[in-house]
């Protein structure tokens, strides 16, 4: 094979658009995936395809929905979530560790990178159900999330491998990068194993955008810590961390929150790996409405602190700090009809009784009589004088116990009664590579790598503690356009031979 111009690594959702982006920037360029074509991209295909964007009103969205029909924008409330709300949420909830000049990329790229997407031929959905319920006759979006990808995650993946085959960019199929080719001169292509095979493929720019490393069970324990074997992988089982590793090993720099990770309630009894036929949907996601109880019968954290957006990638960690790593969702009649769909499928570990008493006996590994006071204390707690809505931080809270909960509580007294089992589920890692704000490797004395690019999962400084939903694929899109650019240009600069 000829040599190229750029190396892409993955084929996500962050690969695919670094390499979009670098053919438009005139680029030859290859894909390697470590999958069969059957498991092909990587943790975004597991998505929702929700994704985070700042607009200021309805006139931007129509920019990236434009077949929003006259009926959805006048029973629709979409608010805004503009470019100040989005810093806010990556501030807070990262507790202001994020680097500021790959937070300001993220927010301020967010919607001309959807737009740019829309042009390559992706399509836009507002979420309705999940991110705005129906209150007085109108939906009423909250929480910033507000469009999906049309088709979710699968829809997503085909929608840029389709757009990638358009642009004559070729994707070679269960070929492993296994390392970089680099010398002084910095990167000039990788090393690949593909069917049993190794060989070296040459290019002008890397660009690594291969996950983290949330599929490697020894990794997870070494840099998240103890137990952090026994959880659950949401997604794809090839994100091993290999990116990260080939980079560590010609002398990158590590980056951001290595001990911090995305983690869910997820089914208790879910395989070890994601599933495609279920896709997120092992996730359970509608705690803010019931209580979260654990092997003692006791709840363990603020089911209502926030909107699920915002506490979602967090309460993982706290699931898996419980004895036996699990925990039961309450919640009775009262609720039910808000739970999300993911409450709905044939794979998931329920119990359901008429009465609190049967459901107690229902629980499996659970302290039977603490769990019944733990109920009576909660009901007992909340506060009545307060409406309930699911659309705001309604601050109906149950107060005076030694748990709060802060928002949307209500008793749990009315039949049928519904619990689910759910473990930690890991979506992906937050600590990996340095990069500066064109997307470039920064090796451990500060200096960029030359031809070596990175985008998505494994660049570190953006994620700490915790993360807004839907910014996966926003940063994947954000950095691998830019990367792609980048490495476009620096290949337009080299001449053919500095690279072999
Ligand atoms: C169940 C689930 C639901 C999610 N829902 C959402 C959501 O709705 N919105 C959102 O924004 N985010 C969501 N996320 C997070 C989101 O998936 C990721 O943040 C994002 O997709 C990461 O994109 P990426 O391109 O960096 O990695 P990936 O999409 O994981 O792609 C990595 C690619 O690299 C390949 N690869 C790995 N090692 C090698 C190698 N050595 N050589 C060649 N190829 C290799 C993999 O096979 C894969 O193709 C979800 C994640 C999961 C698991």
């Amino acid at each position: 094979m000829d040599q190229q111009d750029v190396i892409v690594v993955g084929a996500g959702n962050a690969a695919l658009c670094a390499a979009l982006s670098a053919r438009e920037g005139g680029a030859r360029v290859i894909v390697l995936e470590r999958a069969p074509f059957a498991e092909r991209g990587g943790n975004s295909t597991f998505t929702a395809g929700a994704i985070r964007v700042a607009y200021n009103g309805v006139d931007d969205l129509v920019a990236l929905v434009p077949d929003l029909s006259e009926e959805e924008k006048h029973t629709t409330d979409f608010g805004t979530y503009t470019e100040d709300q989005y810093f806010d949420d990556m501030a807070r909830v990262t507790q202001h560790r994020g680097d500021p000049d790959l937070v300001e990329l993220l927010v301020r790229r967010s919607h001309a990178t959807l737009k740019w997407l829309r042009g390559k031929g992706v399509r836009f959905v507002p979420i309705y159900g999940r991110q705005a319920f129906k209150v007085g006759g109108r939906f009423k979006f909250w929480g910033g999330l507000t469009v999906e990808a049309s088709g979710g995650g699968p829809g997503l993946v085909e929608a840029l491998h389709k757009a990638a085959e358009r642009a004559g960019i070729e994707v070679l199929y269960e070929a492993r990068a296994v390392a970089l080719l680099a010398d002084d001169r910095g990167v000039g292509g990788v090393r690949v194993r593909q069917q049993g095979k190794t060989r070296e493929l040459r290019a002008k720019s890397v660009i690594l955008a291969c996950g983290g490393f949330e599929a490697n069970a020894e990794w997870r324990t070494r840099y998240l810590g103890p137990n952090w074997d026994l959880a659950k992988v949401r997604g794809t089982r090839f994100n091993t961390g290999d990116g990260i590793r080939m980079a560590l090993e010609i002398g990158a720099q590590p980056r951001g929150n290595w001990s911090g990770c995305h983690a869910v309630s997820w089914d208790r009894n879910a395989p070890e790996f994601g599933d495609l036929a279920v896709g997120d949907q092992f996730q359970k996601h509608s705690y803010p409405f019931g209580i979260m109880i654990n092997a003692r019968g006791e709840r363990f954290v603020d089911e209502g602190a926030e909107f699920r957006n915002y506490t979602y990638a967090k309460y993982g960690r706290v699931v898996l700090e419980q004895p036996g790593q699990f925990a039961w969702q309450i919640f009775d009649h009262k609720v039910a009809h808000l739970l999300r769909d993911e409450y709905r499928i044939r794979q998931i570990t329920k119990v359901e009784a008429d009465t609190i008493e049967r459901l107690a006996e229902r629980l499996e590994d659970v302290d039977k009589p603490a769990f019944l006071r733990t109920i009576a204390e909660f009901n007992r707690a909340v506060r009545q004088d307060i409406p309930f809505n699911p659309n705001v931080k309604d601050g109906r809270a149950a107060v005076g116990l030694k748990i709060p909960k802060s928002n949307w509580a209500n008793t749990i007294d009315t039949p049928p009664f519904l619990g689910f089992a759910v473990t930690c589920g890991i979506t992906f890692t937050f600590g990996g590579l340095r990069i500066t704000n064109d997307a470039q490797v920064v090796d451990t004395d500060g200096a960029p790598i030359p031809g070596l690019y990175a985008a998505g999962e494994l660049v570190g400084g953006l994620f700490y503690f915790n993360y807004p939903g839907g910014t996966g694929l926003m940063s994947g899109a954000v950095f691998g356009k830019i990367a792609g650019a980048s490495a476009a240009l620096a290949a337009e600069r080299t001449p053919a031979a500095a690279a072999s």
